[in-house]
């Protein structure tokens, strides 16, 4: 499958924010799964673990959303 859009190589992280609860850095992944688990206009984001705890969505099953979300061409992720 073409991906919608690439993005260039070695280009910086969409955003270098750290984990609100925890503090941890933030994966792109995680970032995204804030927005879509959380709110999308959020300036906050929470690491998986954290994302987890909150919404009570287990952390395999919030990266198999991130997995689909990707295939569908998201720009989140
Ligand atoms: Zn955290």
């Amino acid at each position: 499958m073409t991906p919608m859009y690439n993005r260039p190589q070695g280009a910086p992280p969409l955003a270098s924010n750290c984990c609100i609860k925890c503090g941890a850095e933030l994966k792109n992944v995680e970032i995204g799964l804030t927005k879509k688990m959380v709110n999308r206009g959020t300036k906050e984001f929470m690491c998986l673990k954290c994302l987890s705890e909150f919404t009570g969505v287990s952390e395999q099953e919030l990266l198999d959303k991130a997995e689909h979300f990707k295939k569908m061409g998201c720009i989140l992720f």
